[in-house]
């Protein structure tokens, strides 16, 4: 499986007069050979999400290079085929 994407959310959960915030790394992953992909949503510490944030310079989103994916026989196959290498 390989990594297609990374993205910070704020998840609000409403209980009556209760919200909880939770803070979610969601990462979502590509099998190269099937193109099966899956979602893990992994709730972590605000202070920890916040670090990361600042680390993609305020953005929310993360994507691995071409040249990462590349790395997989399979998906270097698929992207050279539909001509990005
Ligand atoms: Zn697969």
């Amino acid at each position: 499986m390989l990594l297609r994407n990374s993205k910070l959310m704020i998840s609000k959960i409403e209980r009556g007069k209760e919200t909880t915030k939770n803070h979610i790394n969601r990462m979502n992953y590509k099998c190269p050979r099937c193109d099966w992909v899956t979602a893990f949503l992994i709730p972590d510490e605000p202070k920890y999400i916040e670090e990361i944030h600042a680390k993609r310079g305020g953005g929310t989103l993360y994507y691995p290079g071409i040249e990462e994916w590349a790395k997989d026989r399979y998906a270097k196959a698929k992207l050279e085929s539909l001509g990005y290498m």
